[in-house]
């Protein structure tokens, strides 16, 4: 339950306000709004004016309370990473979820989060005494606290993104990120299980991702898929990456 409520108007008296014992940022409120068991006091950053989207040399440096829907709705923004973004929620959630809130509070079966991840995508995280950067990937790993105040991803990549899902508009039970430098590093991503999305494979070429898939979801099974299903998916659909990749 959300017992004190802050909107500070500048960074400095945010981070300030998220030193004090059970505080927290609040995004778009979408989740923290369902309601929690213990007692929260919340730091609203809608003033804080971290939702610029700004193209700097080959990064596109994208603002923490972004929503989803204006990265949906932006020129910058690959078609690839479009659609990842469009399944996460539906239209009104879009609207109101934040870019960092949707980070913090994904799991394995987020799909803008694995098209992300296979961006190798660096985040800002401060506090009120240090600025540091850090990847996605040691982000989901390491959950560092801190406040997200910038997202950055290359745009110098080719992408790709693949998906089965049991209703179009759901979250897919399998989808696979493929992200391909001019120097032929390639990143794949499988998400659709699991706490985080799984990085299969960063290759210095992109031979043999289709095993990197499968090796990578040689246990993901749960009840919404089999381990066996998943994995003749996986690599199915990142020969499909692979192919879009190379007819761009
Ligand atoms: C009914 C409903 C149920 C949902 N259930 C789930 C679910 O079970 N699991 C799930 O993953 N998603 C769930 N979602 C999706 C959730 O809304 C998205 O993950 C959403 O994108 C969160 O973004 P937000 O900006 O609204 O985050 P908020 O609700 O504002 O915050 C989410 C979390 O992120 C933290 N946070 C926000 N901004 C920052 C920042 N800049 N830096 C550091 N921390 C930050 C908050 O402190 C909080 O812990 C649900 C949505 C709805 C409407």
């Amino acid at each position: 339950m959300i017992t004190t409520y802050h909107r500070p108007k500048t960074l400095d008296e945010a981070l300030t306000l998220l030193t004090q014992p059970n505080t927290i940022p609040l995004g778009g409120g979408t989740l923290l709004s369902k309601g929690m068991p213990d007692s929260v006091s919340v730091v609203d950053l809608q003033l804080l004016k971290l939702d610029a989207l700004r193209v700097n040399g080959n990064e596109l440096q994208i603002g923490a309370t972004c929503t989803l829907q204006s990265l949906l709705e932006s020129e910058h923004v690959s078609d690839s990473l479009k659609t990842a973004f469009k399944l996460e929620a539906p239209l009104n959630i879009r609207n109101s979820a934040t870019v960092a809130g949707t980070i913090v509070a994904s799991d394995g079966r987020s799909p803008s989060v694995t098209m992300l991840l296979a961006c190798d995508t660096k985040l800002e995280i401060r506090d009120s005494k240090r600025s540091q950067v850090s990847s996605l990937s040691e982000y989901l790993l390491t959950r560092p606290k801190g406040l997200i105040t910038s997202i950055t991803i290359p745009l110098n990549i080719k992408t790709a993104f693949e998906y089965v899902s049991k209703t179009p508009a759901d979250k897919p039970i399998v989808c696979v990120s493929l992200a391909q430098w001019n120097s032929g590093r390639t990143r794949l991503t499988l998400g659709g299980y699991g706490k985080i999305p799984l990085l299969a494979m960063d290759g210095s070429e992109d031979g043999g991702i289709e095993t990197a898939a499968r090796i990578a979801y040689h246990e993901a099974n749960d009840e919404w898929a089999s381990a066996e299903y998943r994995i003749e998916m996986a690599a199915v659909l990142s020969k499909r990456c692979l192919e879009s990749i190379k007819s761009i």
